[in-house]
């Protein structure tokens, strides 16, 4: 038997990168899954087909996660096709790198809009159902930056942070019932968001992952699998580091330095 069989799973922010690595591995292990992006791509109708062609069900729809009426009328899609929703993974998220003598309030606002106002928005919109089910496993990937800061991404490191924050929150109100809210915190994995930033200060940063190499979004969605899965059914409130070691302290002042 799969992990997920009979789950429905959405995944925000999953045309690419982790997301889309997440959206792969919860549906090799059964579950239904939601793609989603900010907007219509080939990514996203080449991923359904990919996870399709493996007989496994998936289907994409299109919602900015900083929008709430988008978002309920995401959920709102899912509950009409599946009649419920068993696992959220709060993936979506954006940077806008600046020092903060430079940072545009625009800036400001849109990584914390979509980064932290994308958690609060999925989240507030998947509990009723859950609630009601009286199960639901939410994930929300954080990042390393919560806890050491990097240069020029004060608006990034803040809206991680609060998700940790949100994170250990909610899992108390929610932990009654019987929904599990949980965090992954991933270091410098090779996507997108990151090519800049590897191509400019890699050779600063790899020393300092005990590992010695970056983390591919396969590593990420393996540990977002055991919090989908019932082998995390006794975790709640956690943020678990998925970094080959980086952050582990001396990391981030090495690297200012
Ligand atoms: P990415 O840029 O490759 O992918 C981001 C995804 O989010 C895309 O599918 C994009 O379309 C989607 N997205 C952006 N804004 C959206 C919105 N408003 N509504 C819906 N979808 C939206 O990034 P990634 O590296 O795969 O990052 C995924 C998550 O992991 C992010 O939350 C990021 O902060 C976090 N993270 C990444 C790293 C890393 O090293 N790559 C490290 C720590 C944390």
């Amino acid at each position: 038997m799969k992990k997920l069989e009979n789950k429905v799973a959405i995944v925000t922010g999953s045309t690419k990168g982790i997301g889309k690595a997440i959206a792969l591995t919860l549906s090799s292990e059964g579950a239904k899954v939601i793609i989603n992006g900010r907007s219509n791509s080939t990514e996203a109708g080449d991923l359904v087909n990919e996870i399709q062609k493996k007989g496994n069900t998936a289907m994409f729809i299109r919602a900015d996660v900083s929008k709430m009426t988008e978002v309920k009328e995401m959920v709102n899609q899912v509950l009409e096709e599946y009649g419920k929703i068993d696992i959220l993974v709060n993936n979506a998220g954006i940077s806008r790198d600046a020092f903060l003598v430079e940072m545009s309030q625009e800036d400001w606002w849109e990584v914390i809009n979509v980064n932290l106002g994308g958690v609060f928005n999925c989240t507030k919109a998947v509990i009723r159902p859950m609630m009601l089910q009286r199960s639901g496993k939410i994930i929300n990937i954080s990042s390393i930056t919560a806890e050491f800061g990097l240069r020029g991404q004060c608006n990034y490191a803040s809206s991680k942070a609060a998700i940790n924050g949100f994170t250990r929150s909610v899992a108390v109100d929610l932990a009654t019932f019987g929904i599990q809210v949980n965090a992954v915190a991933p270091g410098m994995i090779a996507t997108k968001m990151t090519e800049k930033l590897r191509k400019i200060a890699g050779n600063r940063i790899l020393p300092l992952v005990f590992l010695e190499r970056f983390g591919e979004p396969e590593d990420v969605a393996k540990v977002v699998l055991f919090l989908a899965s019932d082998d995390s059914n006794y975790l709640t409130s956690e943020i678990i580091h998925v970094t080959g070691g980086l952050g582990a302290g001396i990391g981030a002042r090495y690297w200012r330095g």
